[in-house]
């Protein structure tokens, strides 16, 4: 070890301009919040935040469900909670094949225990309640789970009410991903039948990650409640952690409390600006991003009707490398995009239009950017017309 203390700088990252996947702009009001002082986790105007954090996610959730909560963690820590608390060990688990994070989901349950089966659709595609209906007169699940909005397709789950009538029909539980939904695309918990759902703060909340969206119905709840043995992760919990977020108030473990700060300031400006506005600024916004791209030449990976408008999955056109420009506009914009995954790998680029990041002069700066990197690395897009149909679709 050595004697001498590191000579580490201030802080001072670059100043990015994030649409990629996720983390997305945060909205100055929320970077306040994150910086206010700490009382105690369990001090009484703790208890009050709480309580209005819980108010303000039911509403983004659209649901009255009792339980509903910040997970301590990142999305995946939510996900965890409620795939681990649902799912028994021997449990069924159906699981979609679509995309990267059905196959997360998929993992998750067969550490908890489960023996996981499995309903398909290419990546890109939604799937087709018909086949959830089969899979589940196949395989009779326990529970059944989907990706709302596939942040590695940019494809939206559409007929979501039928898909869960059809697990409800065989009797499962349905747990639905809508980390990169809540608080950006149309989503109603309570009126779509989901059991359960989870989420992540830094995706269309715009709120820096650490305490994520989870909220479950009385019918899931009793069955977490009533397990024959425990779920195996103590910290995720949800009996333990209903001691502390439900009435009784007592120590599970330490709220990481400014996150908490920052998930109440920006479900504030959900309420602020309504639910159903804020589904149509996405879908406006995110609207002229892909009149756009399509206007320069590149059409999105999946078809019309189950586009993702806060996850824009773009062709890489012929003649340069998705890395290159990934690259080049970082370097020369400040401007994070993201590369594909999995099977879509250097096929796309993943571009976010979330939260406080759907605004024009975002879409303006991508399309501008894109269109440099496109020029100088040797892709032949029209540029003019992207930026004319992006300009036309925001007047
Ligand atoms: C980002 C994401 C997750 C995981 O969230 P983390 O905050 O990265 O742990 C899960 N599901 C989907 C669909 C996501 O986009």
């Amino acid at each position: 070890m050595s004697e001498t203390p590191p000579d580490v700088g201030e802080l001072s990252p670059p100043q990015r301009t994030l649409m990629g996947p996720g983390p997305s702009p945060v909205h100055p009001r929320v970077l306040k919040a994150m910086s206010t002082p700490l009382v105690g986790h369990l001090d009484p105007s703790f208890v009050e935040i709480m309580d209005e954090t819980q108010e303000l996610l039911r509403y983004t959730f659209q649901t009255d469900n009792q339980w509903t909560i910040p997970v301590s963690g990142t999305g995946s820590a939510a996900m965890e909670a409620a795939i681990g608390n649902l799912t028994e060990p021997g449990d069924t688990f159906l699981a979609p094949t679509n995309g990267y994070f059905g196959d997360r989901m998929a993992e998750m349950a067969r550490r908890a225990g489960a023996d996981v089966v499995r309903v398909g659709a290419p990546w890109g595609e939604p799937l087709d309640p018909d086949d959830v209906a089969d899979a589940c007169a196949e395989f009779d699940p326990d529970v059944f789970g989907f990706v709302h909005a596939e942040t590695s397709t940019g494809a939206k789950q559409t007929n979501v009410p039928a898909i869960t009538e059809a697990a409800h029909d065989h009797g499962a539980l349905v747990i639905a991903d809508t980390v990169t939904s809540i608080g950006g695309v149309e989503l109603r918990v309570d009126d779509w039948n989901i059991d359960a759902a989870y989420a992540g703060p830094q995706k269309c909340l715009s709120c820096p990650p650490g305490a994520s969206p989870l909220t479950l119905n009385d019918r899931a709840m009793d069955k977490v409640l009533d397990r024959d043995e425990p779920a195996r992760s103590w910290y995720l919990d949800l009996s333990l952690l209903e001691g502390y977020w439900g009435d009784e108030r007592a120590y599970h473990h330490t709220a990481p409390i400014s996150n908490v700060y920052a998930l109440r300031e920006a479900l504030r400006l959900v309420a602020e600006e309504g639910i159903e506005e804020r589904w149509a600024r996405h879908e406006r916004v995110a609207g002229a991003l892909k009149a756009g791209v399509e206007a320069m030449g590149l059409g999105l990976n999946p078809e019309d009707d189950y586009w993702l408008p806060s996850l824009n999955a773009v062709h890489v056109p012929d003649g340069v490398e998705d890395s290159d420009v990934i690259e080049y506009v970082l370097e020369h914009y400040d401007l994070e995009i993201a590369s594909g995954l999995g099977d879509l790998e250097g096929d796309i680029f993943r571009i976010g239009c979330m939260g406080h990041g759907a605004r024009p002069e975002n879409v303006t700066l991508v399309l501008a950017a894109l269109a440099d990197a496109f020029d100088a690395l040797g892709a032949d897009v029209d540029a003019a017309a992207g930026m004319a149909a992006a300009r036309e679709q925001l007047r």
